[in-house]
């Protein structure tokens, strides 16, 4: 066995007893206090490891955690976010246990485990003494799950100083495969005015939203391309206000999915330039993409392929994945740099209540991220 995997197996009560920690700090997205509580708490963790930490201050959402480790030139990044999609009270009803060899808890696989995994890798490689000749910078941020508005800058700014970009977002069940691609995820309103008339007595002098949203939802849907992997769901709709009015008004809310560039600019457009059907209708569209595509590129494979290598010596099988869904690596990417995600908790249920990270996975997954950290 290797010295990092003894290292860390010697560590396996602590690091359980940290991500139990780390979870009942419930951290909420648009709950700034409880986020900064959870920040307060890592950045001690942190230091505790030799992290240099700033605390990126905000108003509206939770502060974020910028993290410098280590000396050097060259610098890699580590994306972490300290958010969930779980408000505060889901830790009364579905409280931290251990059961079968699964953890479970909100927020325990997206991404909790992965947190606590950077956390260890940076301890172990310290206390092995194993510092690389680069910096490894952790940014952990209080706003993923809500599309990063406020972090992204601070995210572009990194990348674009580093070699590469580790995301410590969970890998892909059910066996912990890691992504060398997410799709990009667009975000659209549609809101519709048309006329509003008595349905019974004057039927014909109105013009009916809800009819026209009916044949966009129509047209909205005929523009996914399952061979290219776009799909536009409307997912929201609303119109009307009795059943014997003709209605005035309509809205839905529209998602997009797209595997590349060139999807996202023809798809963008189409959504942006929606005409009407009915006469007398008029329609206006707001938003656009918020994350780009992270592409299947040559160097994210590269980047992978190299996990692969540093894999086998800690006996572990890695496969090659990607998703449906968007993450920090997307920005990072899409910059150009070489992005490798999903290599944090291996485990199932993101977002979902049966939520879970497997335990026996979290020695030999942080170690892998030790050696991908230690390997420029
Ligand atoms: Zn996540």
């Amino acid at each position: 066995m290797s010295k990092m995997l003894r290292y860390l197996q010697d560590r396996r009560e602590e690091i359980i007893a940290t991500l139990r920690r780390v979870v009942e700090m419930e951290s909420p997205s648009t709950d700034k206090e409880a986020v900064d509580r959870l920040a307060a708490c890592l950045a001690r963790e942190f230091a505790a490891v030799g992290g240099d930490v700033e605390v990126v201050r905000q108003e509206r959402y939770g502060d974020h955690l910028r993290i410098s480790w280590g000396q050097g030139e060259d610098q890699i990044l580590v994306l972490c976010h300290m958010d969930t999609v779980w408000p505060v009270g889901e830790i009364e009803r579905r409280p931290f246990r251990i059961e079968d060899g699964k953890a479970y808890g909100p927020g325990v696989f997206d991404m909790k485990g992965g947190l606590v995994q950077t956390l260890f890798a940076l301890k172990a490689l310290r206390e092995l003494g194993r510092l690389p000749k680069h910096r490894v910078v952790v940014l952990c941020n209080s706003d993923e799950e809500i599309g990063s508005p406020s972090s992204r800058p601070l995210i572009e700014a990194e990348a674009r100083r580093s070699k590469y970009v580790l995301v410590a977002e969970p890998a892909v069940p059910p066996d912990g495969a890691l992504k060398t691609w997410r799709k990009g995820v667009g975000f659209f309103r549609l809101e519709i005015e048309g006329k509003s008339s008595h349905a019974g007595a004057d039927p014909e002098k109105g013009v009916s939203a809800v009819e026209e949203l009916a044949h966009q939802i129509l047209y909205l849907h005929g523009l996914t391309d399952r061979e290219k992997g776009s799909t536009v769901n409307v997912g929201v709709v609303a119109g009307g206000t009795r059943s014997n009015v003709v209605a005035a008004r309509a809205e839905a809310e529209i998602d997009l999915r797209v595997m590349n560039e060139a999807e996202a600019q023809r798809l963008t457009e189409a959504i942006l330039n929606l005409k009407p059907v009915l006469r007398g209708t008029t329609l206006r569209v707001t938003g656009g993409m918020n994350r780009p595509p992270m592409e299947r590129v040559a160097r994210n494979v590269a980047l992978y392929e190299r996990a692969v290598e540093l894999s086998r010596e800690l006996g572990l099988t890695l496969k090659e994945a990607g998703s449906g869904g968007g993450s920090d690596g997307n920005f990072t990417s899409a910059l150009g740099i070489p992005t490798l995600d999903g290599v944090g908790a291996v485990g199932d249920g993101s977002h979902a209540i049966h939520e879970h990270v497997i335990v026996d996975t979290l020695v030999p997954r942080t170690a892998l991220m030790a050696r991908l950290m230690e390997c420029l």
